[in-house]
């Protein structure tokens, strides 16, 4: 039994889904305070960068494993039922009340088996019907040890534990490398030749490292830990989980037939590809200066954003403290990020101020920056000539970009 951090989340993302939240959903990523269920005492939950980025989208949010937001999202939906989804999908050893886990609970605070998280992401691997795992000794001859429900065998004790839209969701969101990129990058372990949905996972103080995901065909776990329960030392993310998982799915697929390019679970007919505006995940007005899509059910009613203006953002009341949080910290000279219609030269990418994750589980060389500017650009960071690839190192950092004419922009970040 081990604490399995935020491979926990999901499934509070899963909860909420069913309650009716989708991806588009804004979650608050701003100072907290939690009631706890002690009379008087309330719980503060902190990202791992010690930053809060504001509003995030549900996609952003789970993709990113920001834990605020999932904590808000927790406080909403409710321990109880959490704990009742969770024990449905094979968590069978949670068997405290809902009040001595608490709000930590979707952090990944109690203590699961690999088993069970593997039978868990199964769940959503197979459209929301969960499986009871069996287990084999070496492998039959008759049919691949992969093969997905094979023909004449029904798996034992299936049932729904939650909607295809739902499982949909999570696949489309844990497989989606833009979504995590804000915080991990691209690149690297987390990345296949084919769709695979993963997500990662370290308990506190590093004593264990999890990475779980799955394709149509396969679902893998990997811990890697000390089975004394000491810390993990010299561990870093050429000796964690991400490159056994990396490694393990590759194979796995192989011998399952391959790269399976098709979707990992199936879309519902009732969700339909609709645009957003990327700061508050409403229908964009004229005023937006970001939009994307998202798959929505096509008969939710329609809101249009009133949180972009011709003369800025009207913050709504929950951001304001940190938006002007956030005002203050900024460049004063660099461009407001409200402002994005303008073909003034600038770096799109990565914003300024931003703080940027290195994954503990991931090669630290396949951790890329990809600067971005509104024109072909030269970049320099920290003084020296860098490629538009830039491999995120500890630190902070300042980011230089020259366009042909001679102008300049420039950016901060800082990479932990
Ligand atoms: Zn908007």
């Amino acid at each position: 039994m081990r604490q399995p951090g935020s491979t926990l989340k999901p499934f509070t993302y899963a909860l909420a889904f069913e309650q009716g939240f989708t991806p588009a959903t804004v979650l608050a990523d701003v100072p907290s305070h939690f009631p706890t269920a002690e009379g008087g005492v309330v719980y503060t939950p902190r990202n791992y960068d010690g930053g809060y980025r504001g509003p995030l989208r549900a996609r952003l949010a789970l993709a990113g494993s920001e834990n605020v937001p999932a904590v808000a999202l927790l406080s909403k939906v409710g321990p109880p039922a959490l704990l009742r989804l969770l024990r449905g999908a094979g968590f069978h050893d949670l068997t405290r009340t809902a009040d001595y886990y608490g709000l930590g609970l979707t952090l990944g605070d109690a203590e699961v088996t690999l088993e069970q998280l593997v039978t868990a992401y199964a769940t959503f691997a197979r459209g929301g019907i969960s499986v009871t795992p069996r287990m084999i000794l070496g492998t039959r001859a008759s049919r691949p040890p992969f093969s997905r429900e094979p023909a004449g065998e029904t798996p034992a004790f299936p049932g729904r534990t939650v909607s295809q839209r739902t499982a949909f969701w999570i696949t489309d969101i844990l497989s989606d490398p833009k979504a995590r990129e804000f915080i991990f990058g691209r690149g690297g372990n987390l990345e296949f030749p084919f769709p695979v949905a993963v997500k990662t996972g370290t308990s506190q103080a590093y004593h264990d490292n999890w990475t779980i995901g799955y394709t149509r065909a396969v679902t893998v776990g990997v811990w890697v830990g000390n089975f004394d329960r000491t810390a993990l030392r010299n561990s870093s993310g050429v000796t964690g989980a991400g490159p056994v998982f990396h490694a393990v799915m590759l194979a796995a697929m192989r011998r399952a037939g391959g790269n399976d390019s098709t979707a990992i679970v199936d879309r519902p007919d009732d969700l339909e590809e609709q645009p957003i505006c990327s700061l508050s995940g409403l229908r964009p007005s004229t005023s937006c200066p970001s939009n994307e899509t998202e798959w929505l059910p096509r008969d939710a009613p329609v809101e249009f954003c009133a949180w972009h203006h011709a003369s800025g953002i009207s913050w709504p009341s929950e951001y304001r403290e940190w938006a002007a949080a956030r005002e203050r910290r900024m460049n004063p000279s660099a461009p407001r990020a409200t402002v994005a219609r303008d073909t003034t030269f600038r770096i799109t990418s990565p914003p300024n101020d931003a703080t940027y994750l290195v994954d503990p589980t991931l090669h630290r060389e396949f951790q890329a920056l990809h600067l971005r500017a509104t024109h072909d650009a030269t970049w320099i960071v920290d003084g020296k000539p860098a490629a538009r690839e830039w491999p995120l190192r500890t630190g902070q950092h300042t980011i230089v970009a020259t366009n042909a004419r001679g102008e300049r922009d420039r950016v901060y970040i800082t990479v932990r």
